[in-house]
């Protein structure tokens, strides 16, 4: 070890809050106590080079729930609680919205469309259209949902969409940056690659061990969502999400966010490119790993996919692929709650983030009061 007094000074004494994840639940956590505590010492330490989970690998679609999604919903929870739950979420991405700003993260309302396999799937969920936009009326004042024609020419799918009319899509890139860069202007310090290996209470302290060093804190606030299983013990498994992206598209005619096989798939443009992923469906088990990487089975499927239904008589190439790690559980909720005296936890988000992490981010803030 060989930190300066300065160094050691500067970055690690007299620490009040620690985050430990940068993804977008540390990120607005650490805005949230900025704003309630301006004088607070707040470090936030990250494991990657860049945010290393989800946040910056995800689709970036800004959605709430697909009809068949609250649909399947409705049969293990309540109408309020389908209700709260897609509340949240909406009331999720206006926060994220307002934090950031629509220019800043590229935010287009473009739509959100349910591709459905065949007649009987499709028939099935509209018999249910006019209930479900019937609960969400207080929060939308309109209906949500409606049906469209196959105007994308999509094929080996049903030839009608039902459409989500406030579902939009952002730049997932732009938004962290964003994210990162508004909470370093309020003078949160952020250090990249610093893994927490430990932390343990000690008197009215938490004693943070790391993979540099070991220092002190007053409180701890963990975000680190897929990955929570090495430092809590809480229901959180890792699930990870096959992505690949098209090089440019000549004359590309798709525009809007789209959901395949119950979301089990997902894809939508981004400018002339096509970004699809999914597929977690077909291997549970080995995609329930915090290990980034891909799998001769999903990308085969995914390719398939791509080509047959999304792109079909349509010339592409793909131009790079990657996976991210989510956190998912037994429950869809998240988990926010202060674990013991001095160490909260705000993880669990699930396929959601964009919705929900900001909000998320500043209840694990608010559990200080
Ligand atoms: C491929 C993919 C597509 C997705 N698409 C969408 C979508 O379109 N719309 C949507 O709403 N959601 C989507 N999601 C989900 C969304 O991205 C997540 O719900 C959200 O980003 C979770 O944010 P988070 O801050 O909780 O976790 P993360 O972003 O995973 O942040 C946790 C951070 O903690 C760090 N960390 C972990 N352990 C440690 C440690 N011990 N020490 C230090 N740092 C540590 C990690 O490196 C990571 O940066 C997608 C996810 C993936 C993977």
């Amino acid at each position: 070890m060989n930190y300066s007094y300065w160094e050691l000074k500067e970055w690690f004494t007299n620490i009040d809050f620690t985050i430990v994840g940068s993804g977008i639940v540390g990120l607005s956590c650490a805005l949230e106590l900025k704003k309630k505590h301006p004088k607070a010492k707040i470090l936030i330490l990250e494991k990657g080079m860049l945010p290393q989970g989800a946040s910056t690998k995800n689709a970036g679609f800004a959605c709430f729930g697909s009809l068949s999604e609250l649909i399947d919903d409705l049969d293990s929870h309540t109408e309020q609680e389908v209700f709260n739950l897609v509340e949240k979420r909406w009331k999720g991405l206006q926060l994220l919205r307002k934090n950031l700003g629509d220019k800043e993260i590229d935010f287009q309302q473009n739509k959100g469309f349910e591709l459905c396999d065949d007649q009987d799937f499709f028939s099935a969920c509209i018999s249910k259209k006019e209930k479900i936009n019937q609960l969400l009326r207080p929060i939308f004042k309109q209906d949500v949902f409606s049906i469209s024609e196959n105007t994308f020419g999509f094929q080996k799918v049903h030839q009608q969409y039902i459409v989500n009319n406030f579902e939009g899509q952002i730049d997932t890139g732009k938004m962290a940056f964003e994210l990162l860069n508004k909470v370093q202007k309020l003078g949160v310090k952020i250090l990249n690659n610093i893994s927490v290996e430990e932390f343990v209470k000690d008197q009215n302290k938490i004693h943070i061990k790391t993979s540099r060093l070991d220092f002190y804190t007053k409180k701890i606030f963990i975000a680190t969502n897929g990955f929570a299983s090495k430092l809590l013990n809480e229901n959180v498994q890792p699930a990870r999400a096959q992505v690949l992206i098209t090089k440019p598209i000549k004359n590309l005619h798709i525009r809007g966010t789209f959901h395949l096989e119950k979301g089990y798939y997902y894809f939508r443009n981004i400018e002339d490119r096509v970004l699809f992923g999914g597929g977690r469906n077909l291997d549970f088990k080995t995609e329930e790993t915090t290990a980034f990487g891909q799998t001769e089975i999903i990308q085969n499927e995914l390719e398939k996919i791509l080509k047959e239904t999304i792109l079909p008589n349509i010339n592409f190439e793909i131009d790079h692929k990657w996976s991210g790690i989510m956190g998912v559980g037994n429950q869809k909720k998240a988990i926010v709650k202060e674990l013991s005296e001095n160490v909260f936890c705000g993880v669990r988000l699930g396929g959601m983030g964009i919705a929900i992490g900001s909000l998320v981010g500043k209840e694990l803030a608010d559990l200080l009061n």
